[in-house]
């Protein structure tokens, strides 16, 4: 149709599980377990609840345009100006942001395949070519995604670690890209789940900034800081990148609530820090159980794994929904389940439905 770009015909938008509680009613479950969406287990940090619960007071006010106070708490945090940093409703709003102010339909953008969906779906909502490179190993083939890159392209998305896989890229692989891609190329390293990161060779992107001019690194209030519900991220880059997402950016973009509970969880370092230990005890022991299974488990570096069922995984998927636990199947993956990493109660129960699922 002359509707929309033909992209946009192709697309099919972002699938949202049901509300938890409509779901549990269909099953007929009344604790039902979700582990499907790389949320805190935890909940969030009990300060960052108390400043939205202050914030409320002045809600007939418009928030805070340029989020001061969190740049200005984020710049401290990351040894930047406040002028190399932009927020967002969710990292997901800055990568399509980014999309929009820096591909053109006549650019290209490379990312890797399985990545984080909204990569593709952003490059499609614009009608700006792309390049999905194959994993490899379950890794990004950052060698693979450099030979991808023709004079067109405009932008490289990473996700490091990455999002289905929990697979990471390594120091020295990242370095040599950073330094070699061309350098009209835009990096977009998205480090979504970099808290959670354990491994020496794991790299900081924030802390290579000086190898590359043009490289944006991607972090979100959702994942450890437990407040995906208030959608906040920001984006670190040279001013004149942030600078361009800001003319595209919607004035209001981060609510008054959302500003105020990341501030004051950006102070609770003790719920980080639990939040990090629980993760890290629980991810070794859920690889270990599947391992004993007879299971392969993707080494991860995030709050979640992505585990190989050895048969078709979406009956699993069906028969662990059944039991009311909640997990992520992957079309494109078609043996594999994506499990967030809960607390040790709903871990269990997951690895418990799982066996009974495949005995
Ligand atoms: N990047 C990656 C790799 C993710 O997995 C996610 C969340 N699923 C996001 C970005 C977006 O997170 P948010 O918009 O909640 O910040």
């Amino acid at each position: 149709s002359a509707l929309v770009l033909p992209s946009v015909e192709l697309l099919s938008p972002y699938e949202t599980g049901k509300p938890l509680d409509e779901l549990a009613r269909e099953l007929g479950v009344t604790d039902a377990v979700k582990l499907a969406s790389n949320e805190n287990p935890l909940g969030p940090s009990p300060r960052a609840l108390e400043a939205a619960r202050r914030a409320l007071e002045s809600v007939h006010l418009y928030p805070d345009g340029a989020a001061y106070r969190l740049r200005e708490r984020l710049a401290a945090v990351h040894g930047v100006t406040m002028e190399e940093i932009v927020q967002g409703n969710g990292s997901n709003e800055l990568l399509d942001l980014i999309v929009h102010a820096f591909a053109t339909p006549g650019s290209h953008i490379v990312f890797a395949d399985p990545a984080f969906v909204v990569y593709k779906l952003a490059a499609l909502a614009y009608g700006v070519p792309f390049t999905a490179v194959p994993l490899r190993d379950l890794r990004h083939d950052l060698e693979a995604m450099a030979a991808a890159v023709t004079p067109k392209t405009r932008l490289l998305f990473i996700a490091n670690p990455n999002n289905p896989t929990g697979t990471h890229v390594g120091r020295a692989a990242v370095e040599r890209l950073l330094r070699e891609l061309p350098p009209e190329v835009i990096v977009v390293m998205d480090e979504a789940y970099i808290q959670y990161a354990d491994a020496a060779d794991f790299p900081d992107s924030m802390r290579l900034r000086g190898l590359r001019e043009r490289l944006l690194v991607l972090r979100t209030f959702s994942k450890i800081y437990g407040l995906a519900g208030f959608r906040v991220g920001y984006a670190v880059g040279p001013v004149q990148l942030i600078d361009y997402l800001n003319r595209v950016r919607a004035p209001f973009n981060v609510s008054a609530l959302a500003q105020a509970a990341a501030v004051a969880a950006l102070d609770d370092a003790e719920h980080v820090e639990k939040s990090r230990a629980l993760n890290l005890r629980e991810r070794d022991r859920l690889t270990r159980e599947l391992t004993r299974l007879g299971l392969s488990v993707a080494p991860s570096q995030a709050n979640f794994v992505l585990v190989d069922v050895g048969r078709p995984a979406r009956p699993v998927y069906d028969a662990l929904l059944r039991k009311g636990v909640i997990v992520r199947p992957f079309g494109n993956l078609p043996t594999s389940l994506r499990v967030t990493i809960g607390t040790e109660r709903e871990n269990q129960r997951f690895l418990d439905s799982l066996s009974a699922v495949l005995a």
